[in-house]
């Protein structure tokens, strides 16, 4: 088992690095204190460098490298800018994939250039207010009328309602129960019926559009189903690449707050010695560096025997429960290490504290995943119904 990087990878990842620290990293702390979405015209050029098309086919511009290339440039460019990486976040390992994955010749060509331009974005609407972690408790439904579909609903918390252009929304395409009515249509921005409420604004994320979505006798053509009734479990299938998506967007906030502590505690001095002198310090340190080693060795795992496919859903489970937790940890030890300046907004410790619970969250909770990674290990389906 060989753990370096080829010197393709090596070389993606020093071009983002040095990027982001020099471009988007001056610009982080204020895009997040005063809620900035991503301009769009540094969006765009994301997309004419490259970033945005990382996994997508070569024929809409993208050049379809393995996830793990995507997964390397993503930290680098949110241990920077979480706004940045976001955007890179969303083209390479979001809903476009699912489009590429499962969408049909035609559905690609009409959707995946605009991505890889950054000249529109795609998001992924599968939660409602009673449908969370329960997702096929869903109620969103979208029926045929002659050659169009009608979509009735709404959706809560999905991450760029509201700017976005392109939505990948989960919905009932049939009557059956459960998963498998379940598909999902994509929808354009203005597209008549479609509504979004105001902007909200979480203790995290504080760079990314959340809106609640509704739909009242939305209608969009019906060549946009994406995946018919029936095709739930290979949806989330294709959401495991999201994961690790998340969980790189953790394994920075780890990665961040380790590297920012590292400086604090050499300069630091405290009854007259460098803070980093005592034991109990360096213990702290210890346990971020271990976790933070370990959440990368699970996700590059995950994302290497993924290559340019599905992940195992058994992997990506692993790596994102345990990415997640290690970014809430290390961040919450990084700010105990940093005192009070950790608490204050001058710093970026508690920007990371905050965005790291949403990526706890976002895309099934620690909980779930632990739940999942059961049933995946038993080899047996593990309902949570009564
Ligand atoms: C920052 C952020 C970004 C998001 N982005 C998106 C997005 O882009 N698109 C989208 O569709 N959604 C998005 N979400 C929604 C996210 O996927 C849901 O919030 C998440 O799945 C949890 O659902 P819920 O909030 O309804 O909580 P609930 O499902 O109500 O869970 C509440 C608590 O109960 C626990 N719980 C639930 N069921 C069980 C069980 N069987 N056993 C034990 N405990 C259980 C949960 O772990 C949790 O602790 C985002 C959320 C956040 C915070």
């Amino acid at each position: 088992m060989d753990f370096t990087l080829s010197s393709d990878q090596e070389e993606l990842r020093r071009a983002a690095r040095d990027l982001a620290q020099a471009e988007f990293a001056p610009r982080a702390e204020r895009w997040d204190r005063d809620a900035t979405l991503l301009p769009d015209e540094q969006r765009r050029r994301l997309g004419e460098l490259g970033y945005l098309g990382l996994t997508l086919p070569e024929e809409y511009g993208g050049s379809h490298t393995p996830l793990l290339h995507a997964l390397l440039v993503i930290e680098e460019f949110a241990k920077a800018c979480p706004a940045a990486a976001f955007a890179i976040f969303e083209a390479c390992v979001g809903a476009a994939r699912v489009i590429e994955l499962l969408g049909t010749p035609e559905q690609r060509e009409r959707w995946l250039p605009a991505v890889v331009a950054g000249d529109g974005t795609m998001a992924v609407a599968i939660s409602e207010p009673d449908a969370g972690s329960a997702a096929t408790d869903l109620q969103t439904e979208a029926r045929v009328d002659g050659d169009e579909l009608v979509l009735n609903g709404s959706k809560r918390w999905c991450s760029g309602a509201g700017h976005s252009e392109l939505y990948l929304v989960y919905c009932r395409l049939s009557d059956e129960r459960g998963a498998s009515g379940i598909g999902a249509v994509l929808v354009e921005k203005g597209s008549p019926g479609l509504s979004f409420g105001p902007r909200q604004v979480h203790m995290g994320f504080r760079s990314v559009a959340h809106a609640d979505i509704f739909f009242d006798d939305c209608r969009v053509p019906a060549d946009h189903v994406i995946v018919p009734a029936g095709g739930f479990k290979r949806l989330f299938s294709a959401f495991s690449i999201e994961r690790l998506g998340n969980a790189t967007m953790s394994l920075a906030i780890a990665q961040a707050a380790l590297d920012r502590s590292a400086a604090y505690v050499v300069e630091r001095e405290q009854f007259g010695r460098p803070i980093a002198d005592f034991q109990a310090i360096q213990l702290a340190l210890a346990d971020m560096v271990m976790r933070t080693e370990a959440a990368r060795l699970l996700i590059w795992r995950a994302a290497s025997n993924a290559g340019t496919g599905y992940p195992v859903t058994l992997e990506t489970s692993v790596a994102k429960c345990y990415a997640n937790e290690t970014a809430r940890d290390v961040a919450a030890l990084a700010m105990e290490l940093h005192g009070g300046y950790g608490y204050s907004p001058e710093y970026p410790i508690e920007r990371m504290l905050r965005d790291s619970y949403g990526w706890l969250v976002a895309g099934g909770t620690p909980t779930m995943q632990r739940i999942r990674i059961v049933s995946e290990f038993l080899g047996r389906r593990v309902s949570q119904r009564g």
